[in-house]
């Protein structure tokens, strides 16, 4: 049975981070991932990360920036950590090997971002979380005391018996054997949710797992109902044009060539921040203005051909491979489309949860620095602070502990359900068509602009196919690489996710940051200037409780761009 001092379950950024964090303050570390750790969701990452590096900029603006973009709904205690370390982080980042773009003087070279007052994002191209996560992965490899555990998939948390968290069931893809991992903490690093919406920017992996598994052990989930809308994704596909594009000179364009963003945003006009640029395309479109495909344009062609291919080459792959279009010559039809979790599992700023011995960083982990809406190239930074302070602090922590000892009959609650699922004939619908319904129901009705009825309509949805999940039943009976059994079980959790993204929107009745109620639809912080904190409350709805934003130097004022 693996035992470590501290349990890393996810090898994105965060969980990386988290890894050697622990690692370098001493401790044991055993890091799961359910794919091998460089094909984490965070190799995705394009456009950037931010940090104010330049003299002429400081953290103090890039925290005002965040705490505006996140529409005073960030905790501006745990924002003016993550920007007072951001230099740091970068700079030690580019010592470990990352290849950040350099400028013609031969510094390191910034692009600008939505929402930003200054040009602060640094950046590889287009492939910044793969240049990250590579140099990480590497520094990984250099320590012994740190044990990988790829292609593994946790699928519960373990309590001892004094219900502290002790660690984690984990179900080996390659044979099903399923096993108890022991720590004395548990770090969940394991990504946001963005599968519970179709389409989506997020990969396959990103089913919400940690943050399900989190809520059924009893910790509060935060913000779930803020999800971001990204201004330029491909329409049907989900996939993503960067915000790069628009750092570069991009323009938005409806289908009278109109650049429609005057009327929404006249000083930042594209790079206001994405819930303002993802409600001016919806409104264009929704009102009639857009193309008939139900786009607007993204018009990178002012830009010179030499620095897209330089800067922004994977999105002429894109263009050029799933829209049959150059980008460098002509404009692309872009809607704006699931991508982000602003929500997740509350922590405070080094990753403790409410759950004695359970941590979370990074997407699946609502600390919170993002608030009701996150700007473009602040989630990487997020990912690497916060999962270093939690690493490190899980380490601290557990000097001088002894080994719990996991209860075992959460492994054979475990192994019976899977059996279960295996074992069932095929009566109901397949997997694949619940999930379709979830993710079409998700986002027709709970994206950039919802109301009362049509949230209680996805909720009945999401309750009926929580029901019908369990019936489900799998075409592979085998116990090698079944990705039949894993799909089942992430689409348990995803309908978690689902659930607590409905409640939380119905919930809170007012418009700010990503929520926009078109039946509240002003911002309203006499009653709503407080998180929604989600628990799980046996087979009903999740129990709702508030807790306050920390607010330290910003009071909140109108969103202007
Ligand atoms: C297309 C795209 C582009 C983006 N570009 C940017 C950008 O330019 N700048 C920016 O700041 N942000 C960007 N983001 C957001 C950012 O990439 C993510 O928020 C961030 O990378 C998440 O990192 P993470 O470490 O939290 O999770 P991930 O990288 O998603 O890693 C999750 C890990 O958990 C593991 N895992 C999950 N469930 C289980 C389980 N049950 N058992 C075992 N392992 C499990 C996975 O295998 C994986 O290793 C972008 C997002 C997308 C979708």
């Amino acid at each position: 049975m693996p035992q470590h001092d501290v349990l890393v379950i996810g090898a994105g950024l965060a969980g990386q981070r988290a890894a050697l964090a622990a690692a370098e303050s001493g401790a044991s570390v055993g890091i799961i991932s359910k794919v091998h750790p460089v094909r984490s969701h965070s190799n995705a990452a394009a456009g950037g990360i931010n940090a104010a590096l330049n003299p002429e900029d400081s953290w103090e603006s890039h925290a005002f920036d965040t705490v505006k973009g996140s529409d005073y709904l960030g905790d501006q205690d745990a924002i003016e950590i993550m920007c007072r370390e951001a230099p740091d982080e970068v700079l030690h980042l580019e010592h470990l090997g990352v290849t950040f773009h350099r400028n013609e003087e031969g510094r390191l070279g910034t692009r600008a971002f939505g929402g930003a007052s200054a040009a602060r994002t640094y950046y590889v191209a287009d492939i910044t979380g793969q240049a990250l996560l590579h140099v990480l992965y590497e520094q990984l490899m250099k320590h012994d005391e740190v044990e990988r555990f790829e292609e593994w998939f946790t699928t519960a948390l373990v309590r001892d018996d004094t219900g502290r968290i002790a660690g984690a069931v984990t179900r080996n893809i390659r044979d099903g054997s399923l096993e108890v991992f022991t720590a004395k903490a548990v770090i969940l690093a394991s990504g946001g949710n963005g599968q519970v919406f179709t389409p989506t920017t997020n990969a396959l992996i990103c089913t919400g797992d940690g943050i399900a598994m989190a809520y059924r052990a009893g910790a509060p989930l935060m913000d779930m109902e803020m999800v971001q809308y990204h201004p330029t994704t491909l329409a049907g596909l989900g996939l993503l044009i960067t915000e790069g594009a628009r750092g570069e000179g991009a323009h938005l364009y409806n289908a009278a060539g109109e650049r429609f963003m005057e009327r929404y945003a006249p000083n930042k006009m594209e790079l206001a921040s994405r819930d303002v640029v993802s409600r001016a395309e919806q409104t264009e479109i929704d009102e009639g203005r857009g193309f008939p495909d139900g786009t607007v344009a993204l018009d990178i062609t002012k830009v010179p051909r030499q620095r897209i291919l330089q800067a922004l080459r994977e999105i002429v792959n894109v263009g050029r491979d799933f829209a049959g279009v150059d980008i460098t010559r002509e404009p692309i039809h872009i809607k704006p489309g699931n991508h982000y979790a602003m929500g997740g599992i509350k922590t405070d700023v080094n990753g403790e949860t409410d759950v004695a011995g359970l941590y979370a960083a990074g997407e699946c982990a609502c600390v919170s620095v993002h608030g009701g809406n996150r700007l473009g190239a602040n989630s990487l930074l997020d990912t690497l602070i916060f999962g270093r302070r939690a690493g490190a602090h899980a380490a601290r922590a557990g000097k001088g502990m002894a080994m719990p000892s996991p209860a075992g009959s959460e492994l054979e609650r475990e192994r019976e359900a899977i059996d279960a699922i295996v074992a069932r004939d095929r009566t109901g619908r397949r997997l694949s068509e619940l999930k379709a319904e979830m993710g079409k129901t998700m986002d027709a009705d709970c994206s950039v602009f919802r109301d009362e009825d049509r949230l209680r309509g996805a909720l009945e949805t999401v309750k009926r196919l929580q029901e019908e999940v369990n019936t489900v039943s799998v075409d592979d009976k085998g116990s090698v690489f079944n990705q039949d059994v894993l799909g089942v079980l992430e689409l348990q959790f995803m309908l978690d996710n689902a659930e607590c993204i409905v409640v939380g929107a119905i919930e809170r009745k007012e418009s700010r940051g990503a929520q926009y109620r078109t039946d509240f639809p002003e911002r309203n912080d006499d009653d709503w200037l407080k998180h929604i904190n989600l628990t799980v409350k046996g087979a009903d709805s999740p129990e709702v409780s508030y807790s306050e934003v920390t607010m330290t130097q910003w009071e909140p004022e109108e969103r202007k761009y």
